[in-house]
């Protein structure tokens, strides 16, 4: 069938419902597609989705099914877009070429077995509805019949595709001789010498093979008429991939190979069945233990049969698998066999809910509990995503997954580190929810660490409880840290007496500083327990993330006078010394701390400027800081009685030096008339004990920027 009247006339004969119009339309709209394209072989492209289209014609495939075949390569291949097909054909054929052309952009990389079966479960998420995965085997069957025409590495590496992933999955939904043809294929391609000399073998032996099968067939075919039994008997030849692995699992050569012709008897119904099994048996001693009754127990992939094996003339050791004509058209097209259009079959939608039920049925009737386990899964496929990594390992990761996910998926270290993503190339965002096919490359800095936003972008417990893992080290390491710097700098002494440990209630001097540096242990305790009066003031260089924190409420920069509040959990909280907040806390538990800047690191602090109100003044003020090398992170504008304007500003700088250098820039600017820092509110007189932070945000969100207007508005008048 490699026409199209063929391929209609076909559908026409088992589904006379079917739209022939609309078929022909799809073809016509393809073949323009397609106008000009060759294939490798030098045949005109149409050649390739004709042939598919007979593929699932054969099948006995519904009418979207094999327009789908016809359609299937247009969106990946050529101009033609989703919508056109949409426009054209409506819908529910739009998705079917839509699954088609995502799985034709999944191919399977890695060398390794194991991840065979996370890819097949890959095309089976991607594909969603069984028809795009029936389209994809005929596609692949066919592209594996004219495979000679491709460069030998190409062969090689589609024909390994095929066999690691296609035939699984035809031998899944159960169209057995999808499986077998793409089988052999592989066999021949890339294994040609083994290939050429079974043929051979077969060959030589063919005539009397089939001397045997027909002489067999007449009489199995007479015993069961004796009895009554209307069968059909067939006798057929093992397909040559399946002789090739038992070659190579039992370790024998061709002439050990006994059951090279199997034969079927096909009956009515399953009663039947037993009789035939009965007769079989009578007239041929059984081989013990080969005897399976796949009817009462169907196979995984919803086969049915009974199989036996007997000893026949001549001590040829025959297969004979027993079967009704619906299980033998199963067992040939498997879930495409539910397809073929049935007489009285109405609505299209009944059909779709008919096969969903079937497959699920199909997948539950599994023989052990890792597959059934595996199998009852399928249905919740839509809950996961596959993904690659950049050397094409797949990863099954959970419905809404993302980079950092997959980053910890990896390695924790690799998440740890993580400092960007690229997503098929594109550098993408954290947040940026992954899709099943997404090739992931994840980019690291040794620098890099976790912050607790990254609890918000991962889904995986795997990812979060790394990452708490993380903190909680953190903090540990922190602790300890923090209590030997308190020890030695300001206690003068690397540890403290056994009954002072005792006194403080802790194990050994790690768990001293541990509590120490959290803060779980007053300073004033310790200095009561060491019997000294004060401590020495607490020597720190610039600020370490995960230790200290410069307090929001006064903003301290390095060379401030300041104390340190330990607060467990946070590390030390740097607060100035005239900040009226510290005034809350017990004065003995504060740290007399010698704050000094470390290159490079920029602390947060506000200034007040006051100038005239003339045009430019932000503009210019706002140059001159920038021109210091200070940066802006806030600006908050308040009108003074027409002629003067307040500014204030939340910007960045190293140290008291650096500010004091930004204060003399602004101070020189025309039209400034007044420079000064202003952090706690309180500073400065004022009797609201806000945060010049909090005073800039109200500031920037419009509700106060108008009221506050109207306010001085109303006091003018
Ligand atoms: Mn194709």
């Amino acid at each position: 069938m490699s026409r199209i009247f063929e391929i209609t006339e076909r559908v026409a004969a088992y589904a006379p419902k079917a739209d022939i119009d609309r078929i022909n339309r799809a073809y016509v709209f393809a073949a323009h597609a397609h106008a000009g394209q060759m294939r490798i072989s030098g045949d005109p492209y149409i050649t390739h989705p004709l042939a598919v289209a007979g593929i699932l014609a054969s099948l006995g495939m519904d009418e979207s099914t094999v327009i789908t075949g016809l359609l299937h390569d247009t969106v990946e291949d050529t101009s033609v877009t989703l919508e056109d097909i949409e426009r054209n054909f409506g819908s529910d054929i739009a998705r079917l070429v839509d699954g088609m052309t995502k799985i034709g952009k999944i191919h399977f990389r890695s060398k390794e077995q194991k991840q065979a079966e996370n890819f097949r479960k890959m095309i089976l998420a991607t594909a969603r509805d069984v028809r795009v995965l029936i389209v994809k085997l005929a596609d692949r069957l066919h592209n594996m019949r004219t495979l000679g025409f491709m460069r030998e590495d190409k062969r090689r590496m589609i024909g390994e595709e095929t066999l690691q992933v296609y035939a699984p999955l035809a031998h899944r939904l159960g169209i057995h001789w999808i499986k077998q043809e793409m089988e052999d294929l592989v066999l021949s391609y890339l294994d040609t010498e083994a290939y050429q000399s079974l043929l051979a073998e077969m060959q030589d032996r063919l005539e009397s093979l089939n001397q045997t099968r027909e002489r067999l067939e007449g009489i199995i075919q007479q015993a069961l008429q004796r009895h009554g039994l209307k069968a059909e008997v067939q006798g057929r030849m093992k397909h040559l991939y399946s002789i090739h692995e038992k070659m190579q699992r039992k370790h024998i050569d061709f002439g050990e190979i006994f059951d090279l012709v199997a034969f079927r008897v096909i009956v009515d119904d399953p009663y039947t069945c037993y009789q035939a099994l009965g007769i079989v048996h009578s007239l041929y001693r059984p081989v013990p233990g080969r005897f399976k009754d796949y009817i009462a127990l169907p196979k995984p992939n919803g086969y049915q049969s009974l199989h036996t094996a007997v000893i026949g003339p001549e001590n040829f050791r025959i297969e004979v698998q027993i079967r009704t004509h619906d299980m033998h058209a199963y067992a040939e097209d498997g879930v495409a066999a539910h397809w073929a259009y049935k007489e009285g079959d109405s609505a299209d939608q009944q059909e779709d809910f008919k096969w969903l039920r079937q497959l699920t049925e199909m997948l539950q009737k599994t023989e052990n509990p890792g597959e059934f386990l595996e199998n009852v899964r399928l249905d919740l496929f839509v809950q996961e995503v596959y993904v690659f990594s950049r050397d094409g390992d797949i990863f099954p990761l959970p419905r809404g997954a993302r980079p950092l996910d997959f980053a910890y998926a990896v390695h924790t270290e690799v998440g740890h580190h993580c400092i960007g993503v690229r997503i098929n190339g594109e550098i993408a965002d954290f947040s940026t929810r992954l899709k099943n096919g997404d090739q992931i490359e994840i980019m690291t800095s040794p620098d890099q660490s976790p912050t607790r936003q990254w609890l918000q972008y991962v889904k995986t417990p795997r990812a979060k409880q790394a990452i708490r893992q993380w903190f909680r080290r953190q903090e540990r390491d922190t602790g300890i840290r923090m209590g030997e710097s308190i020890l030695r700098d300001s206690l003068g002494k690397k540890d403290v007496s056994r009954s002072a440990l005792k006194q403080l209630q802790c194990a050994d001097q790690e768990e001293l500083k541990i509590r120490l540096g959290r803060g779980e242990i007053a300073i004033h305790r310790l200095l009561e327990v060491v019997g000294q009066d004060s401590i020495l003031p607490l020597k720190l260089m610039g600020m370490k993330r995960t230790m200290m924190h410069a307090a929001e409420c006064c903003h301290p920069i390095p060379g401030d006078p300041v104390l340190g509040q330990l607060r467990a959990g946070e590390g030390v909280i740097l607060h100035h010394r005239k900040c009226p907040e510290i005034t809350k806390y017990q004065q003995d538990d504060l740290l007399e701390i010698d704050w000094h800047a470390k290159s490079g690191q920029l602390f947060k602090t506000g200034i007040e400027v006051r100038a005239r109100n003339m045009r430019g003044m932000l503009a210019r003020v706002t140059r001159h800081i920038a021109d210091a090398h200070a940066s802006i992170e806030d600006i908050k504008l308040n009108q003074r009685g027409g002629a003067m304007t307040e500014l204030l500003f939340l910007v960045e700088v190293e140290d008291r030096v650096h500010l004091a250098q930004v204060l003399r820039v602004i101070k020189a600017v025309d039209g400034v008339v007044r420079v000064g820092r202003r952090n706690q509110v309180g500073l400065c007189g004022k009797p609201e004990p806000r945060a010049l932070a909090e005073t800039l945000r109200d500031f920037f969100s419009r509700k106060h920027t108008t009221s506050k207007s109207n306010r001085d508005k109303e006091g003018k008048t």
